[in-house]
């Protein structure tokens, strides 16, 4: 209408994301989204700005996990995309919510060799579930719609918008946006929908009861898309009305907590090896899980699977899959239990060897842990972390876990008493997410603390991101596992080393010793370096304490740890 107010695209898009309710955003702005992020902030949302699009895209996926809410990630055409890839891709794969949304060039000089002209359609074509572009502006409000529902709609993953250079400066009338923005509705995240069971549940759900209770062997297995879907109200029910014991996966660890009689986490061999019947909660039976094969299960266990995807259930093809959400599949599973729960109970011979091997191998470990090495191997700053975490008790700390030993010790040491409380490498075993994710976590969980164990190698992906926590003031603590490099310093034979660049630094090896702590020094923030327990202790105390940004660079033998860690057959 001639004379009527207007806004331009940066505005609408901003407040088409407004609409949805999500209220943080992360990215690195540039040429053409930087008005898009100030118009963003202005509507409401929170812009987390980043050094690199990489570690960004690794917070909005797992902002996505830990909210429920699809998070954002915001990059500038060509270059920033392609970083981009890296979070949109970790989403993809570990199935999160997400939305990456990319400035692009111009329309009308596409196939000119436009400034970071990139077809970012096609690039982001195998990490997505739907990807759109705005050829107008009147068609962002309901692209930003199809992008946050897509994104958590079934199996949660990535989705992508496109918004080319004059769309965001083209200008649309305040009553024509409104009219638009009208469509958009609130996102609702899966774990505050109603619980609506599928009619056509009932039977299995009475066939998955059945073979629970005939099994002499039965196993709860539940993994992070049972977190994801806040199931653990549900699964606490269950294990209490039939006292079955479970298994956590590395990121499904916390749902319940692990200092809980039943969990089998001490005891993983012995029941994933011996179970018959495995009830798998938001769970894949991928490499994490030995694929569900001999010979770490039983050949003739029989699996229950509840997965929101038909499409993973009809690729593992268990004898007895239930597609639904774990939340709501298992207060089904509950209700049929109910009126005849079947408490096992520690003297049943099942339970009860699950508890005595896992009470066996805590006792052995405790033994390994009771013993101070200096210089550290990664065992006895591990047992002196995991104590500081238990003792600031609930809300518990979010730990962040990178690293290939690091990592790999710390899932056997570290306890998670509290759902959603361990962010890892995850299905892709991906390094460099660390900086990323505490970011995130300190974002979607305001009241805890977040602390990052990570290794050297992990940290340097993303190091620099230690001024982003200084930037938002976040209670983040990141313990860097300093050994030297990956897997550790030089170890070769020095006979083994040939040819002109044998005086080159072992491709497995960073500056011995290096002063990471002094980045996070560089930027304001606090630096501590240790290397006895005592050291530890007085830095691990002090920061929790403060709860502002500090790096614990803790000094570890180079030789202490392996090479690729527990995957050394596959390097
Ligand atoms: P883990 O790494 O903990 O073993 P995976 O990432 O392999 O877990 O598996 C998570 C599974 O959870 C995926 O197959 C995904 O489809 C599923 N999932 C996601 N959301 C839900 C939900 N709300 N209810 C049930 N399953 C879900």
């Amino acid at each position: 209408m001639a004379g009527e107010k207007k806004i331009d695209g940066n505005i609408l898009a901003a407040r088409a994301f407004a609409r949805t309710g999500i209220d943080h955003m992360f990215g690195v702005v540039g040429i053409p989204v930087t008005s898009f992020a100030n118009s963003a902030v202005k509507e409401g949302i929170r812009f987390i700005a980043f050094h690199n699009e990489q570690s960004a895209g690794y917070a909005a996926s797992a902002y996505g996990y830990l909210t429920g809410k699809p998070g954002l990630l915001l990059t500038v055409s060509g270059p920033g995309c392609v970083h981009g890839l890296a979070g949109l891709s970790n989403a993809m794969i570990n199935t999160w919510p997400m939305v990456m949304i990319s400035g692009s060039c111009d329309q009308a000089d596409v196939g000119k060799g436009d400034f970071q002209e990139l077809n970012q359609l096609e690039a982001v074509k195998p990490f997505v579930k739907f990807s759109g572009k705005a050829h107008k502006v009147s068609e962002i409000p309901a692209l930003v719609s199809q992008a946050v529902g897509f994104a958590a709609k079934g199996r949660p993953g990535g989705c992508y918008i496109d918004f080319p250079t004059d769309v965001l400066h083209e200008s649309i009338d305040v009553s024509e946006a409104d009219r638009l923005l009208a469509g958009i509705h609130p996102f609702v995240p899966i774990w505050a929908l109603p619980s609506l069971p599928p009619p056509e549940l009932k039977q299995d759900i009475q066939t998955a009861v059945s073979m629970l209770r005939q099994a002499q062997r039965p196993l709860i297995v539940v993994g992070k898309g049972a977190a994801y879907a806040r199931a653990e109200g549900p699964l606490s029910d269950l294990v209490r009305l039939t006292g079955i014991p479970f298994l956590p996966t590395p990121m499904g660890k916390g749902l319940l907590s692990e200092t809980h009689e039943l969990s089998a986490t001490a005891a993983r061999s012995l029941a994933i090896g011996q179970c018959d019947v495995a009830l798998v909660v938001g769970a894949r039976l991928n490499w994490l899980l030995h694929f569900g094969e001999p010979p770490r299960w039983a050949s003739d266990v029989k699996f229950i699977l509840v997965d929101v995807s038909r499409e993973e259930i009809e690729l593992r093809k268990p004898s007895l899959g239930l597609i639904g959400d774990a939340r709501v599949v298992l207060q089904e599973i509950n209700k049929e239990i109910k009126d005849e729960p079947f408490a096992l109970g520690r003297n049943h011979p099942w339970v009860g060897r699950i508890i005595s091997k896992a009470s066996e191998n805590v006792k052995k470990m405790g033994a390994v842990l009771a013993k101070d090495v200096v210089p550290f191997n990664f065992q006895t700053p591990m047992r002196i972390i995991r104590d500081a975490l238990l003792a600031q008790g609930s809300p518990a700390p979010i730990v962040v876990s990178e690293g290939a030993n690091t990592m790999d010790v710390g899932r056997a040491i570290l306890l998670q008493t509290e759902p959603r409380t361990r962010l890892d490498a995850g299905t892709w075993g991906t390094m460099g997410v660390g900086l990323g994710y505490c970011i995130a976590a300190a974002m979607a969980s305001p009241e805890r603390l977040v602390v990052a164990v990570e290794g050297d190698s992990g940290f340097g992906f993303s190091g620099l991101e230690v001024e982003t926590l200084v930037r938002y003031k976040l209670p983040v603590i990141v313990i860097i596992f300093n050994n030297g490099g990956v897997y550790g310093g030089d170890r070769r034979n020095v006979e083994d080393i040939q040819g002109p660049y044998k005086n080159d630094p072992a491709p497995t090896s960073f500056v011995p010793g290096a002063a990471y702590h002094t980045v996070m020094e560089a930027f304001g923030g606090k630096g501590y370096l240790v290397g006895t327990p005592r050291e530890l202790q007085s830095a691990l105390t002090e920061a929790f304490l403060k709860r502002n940004p500090a790096v614990i660079n803790v000094t570890i033998d180079p030789y202490a740890g392996a090479e690729s860690g527990r995957m050394q057959h596959k390097n």
